[in-house]
């Protein structure tokens, strides 16, 4: 049981590190921040052991206590659609026969992901590596942490290197500085990447010592991990902030979700907001087929439809790339304005459905 006292005006509350001691894992806990509905009830017990059910307190904290809709809620609390999916797959990318050796995914010719760590500051219940995180099989020992760095050493083509999970930042200052040291001791690798969530979902962790850390590596590119306007605190600002003012570009990945963010007005608020903390709408990824996810998909067509509403009626900067991830690489699903060729011009459709024809060389 977490400390009931362990509130916003506890003194630890922005402390990284008491915030993951504190964390939430059981049923009585979640009852200090939300009244849990029949169906969150029966979902934490039936779901114990298929995928565990983690969340910072700080999350838990933006939560709706009334309202079982409340799209912060559906993120993190275990629901009972899914042990109902039948459609779903545990490793729907094939990343395991994608990896050379243990948690390098490589799809692409010249760069990797690679998984360096298993745990996350929470679980997302819509989570693309849920086969791993939190499972200790998946735990990378430094051992094999080496083991990773030496296959990129040898490796020529790989000049870019994205540094995923669970979450990265999860590690330790120090493990992460010896990690990313080793990497960047590597010719050929030109960028490093972090893939984290830790900006929504535990803001303190991004403290000036962990990017005064980071700017000795630069060009350190980072990709955090917003669905929801919502999620767009002060706190998650300022750390957005930090990272920001250490040099390191940040961008932004969300998952296309029902219920949470699949309409364009939701859509619309998160990407400007985003814009607004100098952050870059990068990906939105449809859901994929994974297991116990099915009540989170939405049909392709109506993702489609989204962001062609945005199209004209925000800025470039505030439209991300719709895309489908496939075993085959990453594909952008977008509305079809090129209509085609009529002799030598070629015909367009603008965002509110004029057809333009304008020359083009044969
Ligand atoms: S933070 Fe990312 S890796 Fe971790 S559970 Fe959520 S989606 Fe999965």
């Amino acid at each position: 049981m977490t400390d009931p006292s362990f509130t916003p005006q506890h003194p630890g509350w922005t402390d990284w590190s008491e915030q993951m001691r504190q964390r939430i894992r059981s049923a009585e806990d979640l009852a200090r921040f939300v009244e849990p509905c029949e169906d969150e009830r029966l979902a934490v017990k039936a779901l114990a052991d298929r995928f565990r059910f983690v969340i910072t307190p700080y999350y838990a904290s933006l939560m709706d206590p009334e309202d079982p809709g409340c799209p912060i809620r559906k993120q993190v609390v275990p629901r009972m659609a899914e042990l109902d999916d039948p459609a779903g797959l545990a490793d729907p990318l094939d990343e395991v026969a994608h990896s050379p050796v243990k948690n390098v995914v490589r799809v692409y010719r010249d760069r990797i992901a690679f998984c360096v760590n298993n745990e996350c500051a929470l679980y997302c219940r819509y989570c693309l590596r849920k086969r791993m995180v939190g499972d200790d099989d998946w735990t990378m020992k430094k051992r094999e942490l080496q083991q990773g760095v030496d296959w990129i050493r040898r490796t020529p083509e790989i000049r870019d290197v994205l540094l995923t999970g669970g979450d990265p930042l999860v590690f330790s200052d120090d493990r992460l500085e010896w990690l990313i040291g080793e990497i960047r001791s590597v010719p050929h690798v030109e960028i490093i990447r972090l893939g984290t969530r830790l900006p929504v979902t535990l803001p303190f962790r991004v403290t000036d010592d962990l990017c005064k850390m980071l700017e000795q590596f630069h060009p350190i590119w980072l990709n955090t991990h917003f669905n929801h306007p919502k999620e767009l605190t002060p706190e998650a600002a300022e750390a957005c902030d930090r990272l920001t003012r250490a040099g390191i570009p940040v961008g932004n990945q969300t998952v296309l979700l029902a219920g949470i963010n699949d309409d364009a007005e939701t859509m619309k608020r998160l990407c400007e907001g985003l814009v607004r903390m100098r952050v870059r709408p990068y990906y939105v990824y449809q859901a994929q087929l994974l297991e116990g996810t099915g009540h989170f998909r939405v049909p392709i067509e109506r993702g489609i439809e989204i962001f062609r509403a945005l199209r004209g009626r925000t800025s470039g900067y505030a439209i991300p790339q719709y895309v489908l991830d496939t075993p085959y690489g990453k594909v952008p699903l977008d509305y079809p304005y090129l209509r085609g060729r009529e002799g030598d011009q070629i015909v367009v459709e603008s965002f509110d459905g004029r057809i333009w024809r304008e020359k083009n060389p044969l």
